[in-house]
């Protein structure tokens, strides 16, 4: 890093702290993860400095032999975790893997049905200010008012009224399982495609500890950096049929030049996921996210859906006369770092909402378990039950740093940073 240092002092500082700040906090956004170093080094390399337009044997710049290799190595791996018949890896990110496929496949205009953003849906399924609710007629569907999870009899009803062209299953805030097959049946019904969103979940995926979406849905799209634990970017998998379309839909449709040092980095990750380590460390996360769940609700957190079957929880503050901003503020103050979050038919609006979603992915990744949740939970209540309290929320930080240094997170790289 001295080259960054002499160069740019006010950019590397900001580095250095942000460094720091990951190691002296305990990380619970569910959509956030730790990669390597071996994914940090690939996405470091030189070959951000490549163009690359086209795809693998037919780009449009030369030069691309080893930009070939790398991308090539991707592809086949990312076929091999998922058992797909075509992946595109080029999308700079989620959103990006979304809008190729819709625009691919559909005409403005067409009907779309998603899950509603206050039951966990994505911007990308529907908001009204999302190219998804620009240029599509959304129709969404939420989570039974009885039990909070899909109500599948309920979206086969409401999918024989509105006759969407696809259905879009998958989203950022459902601590449940969701049952493809069933999808896939009610697509048949109506005549619809099936995308598959697994941006949070890719990771239990590729461990068998959520069912496979590939072999029910035409497409399927994800992100690389939140359960995968690879770089940001994202990724659409798919039938061989609609190979062509999705490729002529990300580049020139929607894209550019690939990143081909993220590309190297999501290379990594896929081999990295092929690894027996990568099966254990995502058992852990959902033991993790089952004990936390147990754990805030024997201290009188109403966790919505009553617990969770996958990497994140949802907890419900209505009870606590906390809003889910004043809470995932307090927790900042104490170290702890959570999303504010709407929970099933919330009253107030996405920026202060009822609820904060915790999800269990980094601090798994740190090498933390069910004893580590056990006491989280206790920082979390301290925090919550002096939400304004300066002391309290102090005493806590102190506590968290206790914790998260016998937990050290990239111990090699702050050394570097402090040699130079
Ligand atoms: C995170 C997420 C995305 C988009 O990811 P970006 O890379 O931030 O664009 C898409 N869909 C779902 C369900 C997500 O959770």
């Amino acid at each position: 890093m001295s080259k960054l240092k002499e160069i740019d002092p006010e950019i590397y500082q900001a580095i250095y702290k942000e460094t720091l700040r990951q190691n002296e906090t305990l990380e619970l956004i569910a959509s956030e993860n730790f990669t390597d170093e071996a994914v940090l080094e690939a996405q470091a390399s030189v070959l951000t400095n490549k163009y690359a337009e086209g795809y693998p044997g037919a780009r449009w710049y030369h030069g691309c032999e080893y930009i070939d290799v790398v991308e090539n190595k991707a592809i086949e791996r990312a076929k091999t975790l998922f058992n797909a018949e075509h992946a595109n890896v080029q999308p700079h990110s989620g959103s990006q893997a979304n809008m190729a496929v819709l625009f691919g496949v559909l005409k403005i205009g067409d009907t779309i049905m998603a899950m509603d953003l206050a039951c966990g849906g994505h911007l990308t399924h529907g908001h009204k200010l999302n190219f998804s609710g620009k240029y599509f007629k959304i129709v969404s569907y939420g989570v039974s008012p009885k039990d909070e999870r899909l109500d599948y009899e309920k979206i086969l009803s409401m999918a024989k009224k509105s006759k969407p062209k696809m259905i879009i299953a998958g989203a950022s805030a459902y601590p449940r399982i969701i049952d493809f097959e069933k999808f896939r049946k009610i697509c048949d019904e109506v005549g619809a495609y099936l995308l598959v969103d697994m941006a949070h979940i890719a990771g239990l995926v590729v461990a068998g500890i959520h069912p496979n979406p590939v072999p029910f849905a035409e497409f399927v799209t994800t992100t690389t950096h939140k359960t995968l634990r690879g770089p940001r970017g994202g990724m659409i998998l798919c039938r061989k049929e609609f190979a062509k379309k999705i490729d002529i839909e990300v580049f020139p449709g929607t894209q550019g030049g690939p990143l081909m040092h993220v590309i190297a980095a999501k290379a990594v990750c896929f081999k990295e996921a092929q690894a027996k380590e990568f099966k254990v460390y995502q058992k852990q996360i959902v033991k993790n996210a089952i004990s936390l769940a147990g754990e805030l609700s024997h201290r009188n957190y109403r966790i919505v859906s009553g617990g969770t079957d996958n990497h994140l929880l949802l907890v419900d503050l209505s009870e606590h006369e906390l809003t889910g901003k004043e809470a995932a503020d307090a927790l900042d103050k104490a170290g702890i770092t959570v999303n504010k979050n709407l929970i099933p038919f919330d009253r107030r609006s996405p920026m202060v909402t009822s609820g904060i979603r915790l999800g269990t992915a980094a601090l798994t990744t740190r090498g933390m378990k069910e004893k580590e949740m056990e006491k989280i939970a206790e920082f979390i209540e301290v925090s919550l039950d002096h939400p304004y309290n300066k002391k309290v929320l102090a005493r806590v930080k102190k506590e968290v740093g206790k914790l998260t240094k016998t937990f050290p997170l990239y111990p090699d790289l702050l050394k570097s940073f402090k040699k130079s």
